[in-house]
């Protein structure tokens, strides 16, 4: 066997650990129930956000009126966000502190995608909040046996994680990438928090049904799009070469895929694609040749890839060829698993992709056991204590 802990090498960390800092409204049978539970949060924090309620358990059987919210909480913003990420109610004290621009804000106080997305964006936890979602995060990470994480950052995580390394109080490796709007980021190391380049999105999701398609198409005949021209990414993989980085390239699609084949041609230097779901034949020949390390989440394939499941809902009979590790790791492709949050669990992704409903995503254990343990960027015995 290659290592002794997991290596998850697609996290969200900071914001996982947020969200367990939370109070969690997943267990309550009202809104009556979720409220009083948020009412113990008033004046310990600036904000009070209540995640994971689902009115399909409550017995109102509907969402919080932002009026219920107002009669409750008349001077303190407050935010609950539904179990699935993309919906939250806000009351109007919250309404009020959201800078306008954002999608989707509604009067009635629903919230919906990009501002429920970027809720961690809009009210910033303090840098002391954020070291504690680290640490709490950490405890999950330790129970998991996970003991190295490459990270999707901001600045200021990174610099959490390097202070907590500073305290004594890290016990995981950290490889960090920073969004590509942060060119400059220019931070020191510690031993096991390191910089590992920038991230950058070339298309959506397949779920959104963002995801740039090309060869393939929706059920419903959309392509999805492109979110940069080749000029961009080029740029940045000049940065990347000249500050001895890589890059993290999120490319779902086969359209997104092919414009980072395009691009990186001739230049790659240990850069990643992440997702990499939905890769033509020939796009596998072509992503291995040219040294790119293949990112990829197995458990998606536990999660969407059986039949009836997200992939075949919004792919039509295309959805076969999504995530085909098996064929990758038989081709000699470099491999590296991450959970991406969904859920944070390798044992999870391990089951996912040997019980894949097809032969071209299959790996036996010992394989996905394998590569789930391996990285290279921090030696196997020097561990944080
Ligand atoms: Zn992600």
């Amino acid at each position: 066997m290659e290592g002794n802990y997991f290596v998850d090498a697609h996290t969200h960390f900071v914001s996982f650990g947020l969200h367990l800092e939370r109070p969690d409204l997943s267990k309550t049978k009202s809104i009556k129930e979720a409220i009083s539970l948020l009412k113990k949060e008033v004046g310990k924090r600036g904000i009070i956000i209540g995640e994971d309620w689902d009115e399909s358990l409550w017995e109102e059987k509907r969402f919080p009126a932002k009026e219920e919210l107002d009669r409750e909480f008349p001077d303190v913003p407050v935010i609950m966000r539904r179990i699935c990420g993309h919906v939250a109610v806000a009351n109007t004290r919250a309404l009020e502190l959201i800078p306008p621009g954002w999608k989707y804000v509604r009067e009635d106080g629903v919230l919906l995608e990009d501002v429920v997305l970027n809720l961690n964006r809009i009210f910033p936890p303090s840098f002391d909040e954020i070291k504690r979602a680290i640490l709490r995060a950490q405890e999950v990470a330790l129970h998991l046996n996970v003991g190295e994480i490459h990270d999707i950052l901001i600045p200021e995580y990174y610099r959490a994680y390097l202070e907590l390394e500073k305290e004594g109080k890290l016990k995981i490796k950290v490889l960090g990438f920073v969004l590509d709007e942060f060119r400059d980021f220019e931070e020191p190391e510690g031993k096991f928090v390191k910089f590992g380049g920038w991230k950058i999105f070339l298309d959506g999701s397949i779920g959104a049904r963002t995801a740039a398609l090309e060869k393939f198409s929706y059920t419903d005949g959309g392509k999805g799009m492109l979110l940069h021209e080749d000029e961009e990414l080029e740029e940045l993989f000049k940065l990347a070469r000249e500050r001895g980085k890589v890059l993290m390239i999120h490319a779902i699609g086969d359209r997104a895929i092919e414009q980072v084949l395009r691009v990186g041609k001739g230049r790659v230097c240990g850069d990643r694609i992440e997702h990499f779901e939905l890769a033509r034949d020939e796009q596998i020949e072509r992503a291995i040749e040219e040294g790119f390390i293949l990112s990829m989440q197995p458990n998606f394939i536990g999660n969407w890839s059986h039949g009836g499941g997200l992939y075949e809902k919004n792919l039509g009979r295309d959805y076969r060829i999504n995530n085909r590790i098996g064929l990758i790791y038989r081709k000699g492709g470099k491999i590296l698993f991450g959970s991406d949050m969904m859920p944070f669990s390798p044992p999870y992704g391990i089951d996912s992709v040997v019980r894949a409903p097809f032969p071209e995503q299959r790996l036996s254990y010992r394989e996905a056991y394998k590569i789930y343990t391996s990285s290279s960027f921090f030696s196997k015995n020097n561990q944080p204590s």
